[in-house]
């Protein structure tokens, strides 16, 4: 029970993730509940506002920007259904958890969805920081074409993902949600 129990969900996830070592420092911030958000800040007197800069339409919490936000919900359901898996994106950390439960092996498809869920929570983060601090936009098309590119490129590094990129080997279009993509 106890080897269990210490079965954190996130330690695959973290420890055995291909993803750059930039994807991999925020991903584990975020595993931990690390990430200064604004709802954090707030509480220790740093921030004036909680509002999401990327959907300015909610309260920036981890929940939220990962993946509750429509924004983020966009890119991450958009990177599920290039992988094949059809579901709506869910708020962390279930959605670590089920990556704990269906991305956990040694495979190649699940050694890429722990990639490609790395390189989301970093680029979400990233386009934030650009929105908060340069006022730069991007729509969540170009994030996706970014992450997409960056994973074929660090899975050529490893041989043995290359059959499951050859098959995602195109770009995915964005769902016709009824989404505000700003
Ligand atoms: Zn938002």
């Amino acid at each position: 029970m106890r080897g269990d129990f210490l079965k954190v969900p996130w330690r695959r996830l973290v420890c055995n993730n291909y993803g750059a070592p930039k994807w991999i420092f925020i991903l584990r911030l975020v595993a931990h509940g690390r990430l200064y958000t604004r709802d954090r800040l707030d509480s220790w007197g740093i921030t004036t506002t909680q509002d999401c800069s990327l959907c300015l339409d909610g309260l920036e919490t981890l929940a939220h920007l990962f993946f509750h936000c429509p924004y983020s919900a966009t890119i991450w359901e958009t990177l599920l259904h290039w992988q094949g898996i059809y579901r709506i994106s869910m708020i962390w950390p279930d959605e670590m958890q089920w990556a704990a439960t269906h991305a956990n092996g040694k495979n190649s498809t699940s050694e890429v969805h722990r990639m490609v869920l790395a390189a989301s929570v970093y680029h979400i983060w990233i386009e934030r920081n650009h929105r908060i601090f340069q006022h730069r936009r991007r729509g969540p098309d170009e994030i996706i074409r970014q992450i997409i590119q960056e994973v074929f490129h660090r899975g050529q590094l490893r041989g043995r993902l290359a059959q499951r990129l050859e098959m995602l080997n195109f770009y995915p279009q964005l769902p016709t949600l009824p989404v505000q993509l700003v």
